[in-house]
């Protein structure tokens, strides 16, 4: 595994992510108040709607660079490639398919059930 040629393509990554979320503020209803001044008769719904498509967005822009910016800290640790949780190695085939993993499949499956629940909650 070519650690350096892994760390180019999240720094990548993390550009981009950064790029698309500095976007997003700018689209943000909620961030810009003098924007409606004269479209006032605009659907309220409709608006509430991108707001929200926004929202969620942000925060999934926003996971996804948490998670680049702990793997490029574990890669810069030299632990890249161990689970997060438990320090198992990861499976090479599934770092492979998916760069950012901070889990091995094991934690992952619970990592996921957790959050499941913490959805369902709220
Ligand atoms: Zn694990």
């Amino acid at each position: 595994m070519d650690l350096q040629s892994v760390k180019k393509q999240l720094e990548f990554e993390l550009a981009q992510v950064e790029h698309e979320l500095g976007h997003l503020m700018e689209q943000d209803p909620a961030r810009s108040d003098l924007r409606d001044i004269d479209n006032e008769m605009e659907d309220d719904s409709l608006e509430s709607e991108e707001g929200f498509r926004i929202q969620s967005l942000n925060i999934e822009l926003s996971k996804r660079k948490a998670t680049i910016q702990k793997v490029l800290v574990k890669i810069e640790q030299n632990t890249y490639g161990l689970c997060d949780k438990c320090g198992n190695q990861i499976n090479p085939s599934r770092l492979k398919a998916i760069p950012i993993s901070l889990y091995c499949v094991n934690c992952q499956a619970l990592v996921d059930q957790n959050s499941d629940l913490m959805a369902s909650v709220s």
